[in-house]
């Protein structure tokens, strides 16, 4: 169970939802998605709930021995590795190169939080980090695989944003401008890509358990700002609950929805 710096983490809020993951077998049959941050959190339940649906995933994380560990628990053939850093065009092209053909499909889940900072404690290095990871990063992979998705006339793309993608909060400046950027690109290639039949939608979490918004180490100043932020977290979800979410838009489940940005926040965006 994760424990906040002196703010609240509900710790079984998900237990005591009684929620149960329900595969859906076959949904990914004969597809290859392209999964980031598939070593860990979100991107990892991403990554298995679509292998246990019966896709292909070529599975991206810079944590390289991390993503092996959860490659090697995959059935045989299912999961293809590639340690790369989703900032570094070199490393996109190893990604789209280790697909082996067509990619019908990918999440965008990478992403970094370390870093609380209103705009004028922001020094150029978080922004750098942050606003490169977060949203260059989701820019490069994207256009990496469109051409391929235009050629096929198909293809589904969803990028993880965040509450913070909706609106201003306490999750600091940089990641909030990430965020809304993140927002911004899926919008945009929605409209453009739309017509030639690709979809692109983007989940925006609100609190999940996997330790972004409840950072172990924080300055006292720092903690100062998030308990407040942290207090006001409706419901602490799972990475599985946040993947349910995920994979219905990039299945065919999601097949009359583009451009839209999905709350998965337990009803934190209305509050
Ligand atoms: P996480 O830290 O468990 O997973 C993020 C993964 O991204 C890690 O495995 C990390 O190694 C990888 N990564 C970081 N930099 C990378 C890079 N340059 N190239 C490739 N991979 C890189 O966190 P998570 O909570 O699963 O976060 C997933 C996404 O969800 C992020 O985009 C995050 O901003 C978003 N999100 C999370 C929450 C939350 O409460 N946890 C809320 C809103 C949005």
């Amino acid at each position: 169970v994760l424990k906040a710096n002196g703010g609240v983490m509900p710790e079984d809020d998900a237990e005591a939802s009684g929620w149960q993951e329900r595969v859906t077998p076959g949904r990914f049959d004969g597809r290859t998605i392209v999964v980031t941050g598939a070593a860990s959190g979100i991107g990892r339940a991403t990554a298995s709930r679509i292998v246990r649906e019966g896709g292909r995933v070529v599975a991206v994380d810079i944590s390289a021995e991390r993503l092996e560990e959860f490659a090697a628990s995959a059935p045989e053939g299912q999961v293809v590795a590639v340690a790369a850093d989703v900032t570094k065009q070199d490393d996109i092209d190893r990604v789209v190169a280790a697909a082996g053909g067509r990619i019908d499909g990918l999440a965008n889940v990478a992403g970094v939080n370390d870093d609380f900072s209103p705009l004028a404690e922001t020094s150029d290095a978080i922004w750098d980090r942050v606003i490169g990871i977060n949203l260059t990063g989701v820019f490069k992979l994207t256009r990496a695989v469109l051409p391929g998705m235009v050629e096929a006339g198909r293809g589904s793309v969803v990028n993880v944003a965040s509450e913070a993608g909706i609106r201003g909060n306490a999750s600091g400046n940089a990641y909030t401008v990430s965020k809304h950027g993140v927002v911004g690109l899926t919008r945009s290639a929605a409209f453009m890509y739309g017509p030639q039949g690709i979809r692109v939608n983007a989940v925006a979490p609100g609190g999940v358990a996997t330790g972004i918004p409840f950072p172990p180490h924080v300055s006292e100043a720092g903690q100062a700002r998030l308990t407040p932020f942290q207090q006001q977290i409706p419901t602490i979800a799972t990475a599985e609950q946040l993947a349910a979410s995920i994979t219905f838009l990039l299945s065919d489940d999601g097949v009359n929805i583009n451009g839209a940005v999905l709350p998965s926040d337990g009803g934190w965006s209305v509050q």
